[in-house]
């Protein structure tokens, strides 16, 4: 019996430690984390910058309130700010309240050009933007939204991919529209280049905003800093959280000058939100990712197990019928019941994390060696032959 309240199907173990790609369980086995906490453990498991920033941060001091000047946030904030298209940064603790807070930058970006009637924001079938109230209603997913109505108000969904459904969708109370650069719980679908040029004309034609939710596919994760840089497009709103944090709850959203205008003193805030230690730690986490030859390294790695999981999908199409993704983050669609190809793989040492479309989602440190990613391809196709 357990006093935690039930929310969450888990697997009946426990890990001791962890180190780089490897998680050490209690039971005495190790496995290969192909999870990354979901794409949170960034660098792997206690990573050694991340341990010492810790240990001296936390001798130094945690947390003041954001009545003061914090300088490790400024420090965080204008390198956020020097290397990607925003020019200003708010800081929250996960990736609901990073997009909870797109959307009122949003809204209240209209409010206060005198437009407040562009109120409402256009979503997709299939999204995942987090579980507070206004995120899950975005996203509308029909399991996570059950019984907690009524519901809220402000979201105008339309089914993903249907081009001619999204421009009828446009009205004069469309604000932004929303959307994952790759739509990850969704099942790994990658945004193609010239969809995300096409979303930024057709917000540009019609004065609305573009969020871009890189909570899972930002911080590196395809070999860029932002998935959608691949591109070449900036949007004018993006949350993040997951792998800014190397495993530190820290959340954040960009935004560019012009949609900052409406965010003055008092219209947001957060307890937490860019302490000294979540800021060391976010700190750490860009001075490994930001290094000179780190993000190249994740698009060859990144490249390379793309290459080996098509070859898998080239010798076993009775098993394997997609593979998906960018960087390091992919997805392998499964013919049969994926949640039992899990547990074989979990059987075999290995860990995967599943995702709709019969995806079994596979998102190893950005720090990973291809060396590594050859056992993991190892383990994948025993558990295929087997299966
Ligand atoms: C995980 C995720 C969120 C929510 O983040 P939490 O930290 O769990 O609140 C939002 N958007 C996307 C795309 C995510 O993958």
């Amino acid at each position: 019996m357990s006093a935690v309240l039930g929310t969450y199907n888990r697997r009946n173990i426990s890990f001791l430690k962890g180190k780089g790609c490897y998680l050490y369980a209690t039971n005495g086995e190790k496995y290969l984390d192909f999870v990354s906490g979901i794409a949170v453990n960034s660098l792997g498991h206690c990573h050694d910058h991340l341990v010492q920033t810790v240990q001296k941060q936390s001798e130094q001091l945690w947390h003041v309130s954001n009545a003061f000047i914090i300088p490790e946030q400024e420090k965080l904030a204008q390198r956020l700010v020097d290397n990607t298209f925003a020019d200003y940064v708010v800081f929250m603790n996960s990736g609901a309240e990073a997009t909870e807070a797109s959307i009122k930058i949003a809204r209240k970006y209209f409010h206060e050009i005198g437009k407040p009637e562009k109120n409402r924001i256009i979503t997709f079938t299939g999204a995942f933007h987090g579980r507070t109230l206004a995120s899950l209603f975005a996203a509308n997913n029909p399991e996570h939204v059950k019984g907690f109505g009524p519901r809220v108000d402000g979201f105008d969904q339309v089914s993903f991919g249907d081009h001619d459904a999204l421009k009828k969708a446009i009205n004069k109370n469309t604000a932004a529209i929303m959307v994952e650069t790759i739509l990850g719980e969704g099942g790994i679908k990658v945004l193609p280049n010239e969809c995300l040029v096409g979303l930024r004309k057709l917000c540009d034609e019609h004065d609305i905003l573009l969020i871009l939710d890189e909570v899972q596919c930002g911080i590196g994760r395809t070999g860029k800093f932002f998935a959608f840089e691949w591109a070449g497009i900036e949007p004018d709103i993006v949350p993040i959280a997951k792998g800014i944090g190397g495993g530190f709850p820290l959340g954040a959203c960009l935004v560019n000058q012009k949609v900052s205008v409406g965010m003055k003193p008092g219209t947001h805030g957060s307890t937490f939100g860019g302490n000294p230690l979540a800021m060391s730690v976010g700190n750490a986490v860009l001075d490994i990712i930001l290094k000179k030859g780190f993000l190249e390294n994740v698009q060859e790695v990144g490249f390379y197990f793309e290459e080996q999981l098509k070859k898998l999908q080239e010798k076993y199409p009775n098993v394997v019928s997609d593979v998906r993704g960018k960087g390091l983050l992919r997805g392998i669609q499964i013919k049969g019941d994926s949640v039992k190809f899990l547990d074989q793989l979990f059987n075999n040492k290995m860990l995967g994390v599943k995702a709709s479309d019969n995806i079994i989602r596979l998102l190893p440190p950005l720090i990973v060696s291809k060396q590594e990613i050859d056992e993991a391809i190892i383990i994948i196709e025993k558990t295929i032959t087997d299966f």
